[in-house]
């Protein structure tokens, strides 16, 4: 299950699956279209809004009781999960992008992680002893590249066998908005082969259309690799139909819009 925090006009959601610190932020107290941006364009870098974006994830830090760091990705729609550690540690805003990377892991103590989402689905996962954890960025595209698989090898490679891993499915687009062409549900059918029966379905009225469930996919692939269905959640929340109140939407906004981010830290 999940539930909604607040703290000085920021929003987040947790789950009650994870038994150590996380969160899906929503977009709501951001800085102005900017909001989480660790965008290094030029034309955005001015001191002013350096302080602005500096002052938000303060904020957020603070609201969540992290510390204050973090290891962050430039995403890049791929199934690379890099295992991180103090060294990779930075806080925002950053002056050089981090290494090209769909996913986090780590495997110390206090050192958030987090991956950036508006529309993708952001998947976290963690052991109950809580010695690691993961974020992982699954658009379709990494979601088709197996990015959960990734992921679930990234625990392993830390200590962690599947039976132990807990997940959360957060925030994203879902069946209801997220309509694709063919390509979609033929990269889920190949992952998944048949346990994608169920997880898109033709558009009614739309040839050629499909309606696509990513954050089912996910889920259906964790069980795959042997994740238990008791230790995963899934947000209801779609991005899309809540974009007023809550979210940022990639697809309701064309793009012109800032970022969520799902934090994670042992
Ligand atoms: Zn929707």
């Amino acid at each position: 299950m999940f539930t909604y925090h607040e703290y000085e006009g920021l929003m987040w959601s947790c789950s009650d699956k994870l038994p150590v610190k996380h969160l899906f932020s929503g977009r709501l107290g951001g800085v102005g279209d900017w909001p989480y941006s660790t965008n290094p364009d030029p034309d955005w870098e001015t001191v002013e809004n350096q302080k602005r974006v500096r002052a938000l994830w303060q904020t957020l830090f603070r609201g969540a009781e992290m510390p204050e760091r973090v290891c962050l990705t430039h995403q890049v729609h791929g199934n690379l999960v890099r295992i991180v550690t103090e060294a990779d540690a930075a806080f925002p805003p950053l002056r050089v992008l981090p290494p090209d990377c769909d996913g986090l892991a780590v495997g110390e103590k206090n050192l958030p992680i987090a991956v950036f989402t508006a529309d993708c689905i952001p998947v976290l996962l963690c052991n109950k002893a809580g010695t690691a954890a993961a974020a992982l960025h699954c658009g379709w595209k990494g979601t088709a590249k197996d990015m959960i698989g990734s992921g679930v090898a990234a625990m392993r490679e830390l200590g962690v066998e599947p039976e132990d891993i807990c997940a959360a499915i957060g925030p994203g687009i879902s069946r209801c908005c997220f309509e694709t062409g063919g390509e979609v549900p033929e990269a889920m059918a190949a992952l998944l082969g048949a346990d994608a029966d169920g997880c898109f379905e033709p558009e009614e009225g739309v040839p050629g259309k499909f309606m696509v469930d990513l954050k089912e996919v996910n889920r259906r692939r964790l069980l795959q690799l042997g994740v238990k269905a008791e230790n995963i959640d899934v947000s209801g929340d779609c991005t899309m139909c809540d974009r007023e109140n809550r979210y940022w939407s990639h697809r309701a906004t064309k793009g012109v819009r800032g970022t969520m981010a799902s934090f994670i830290l042992l």
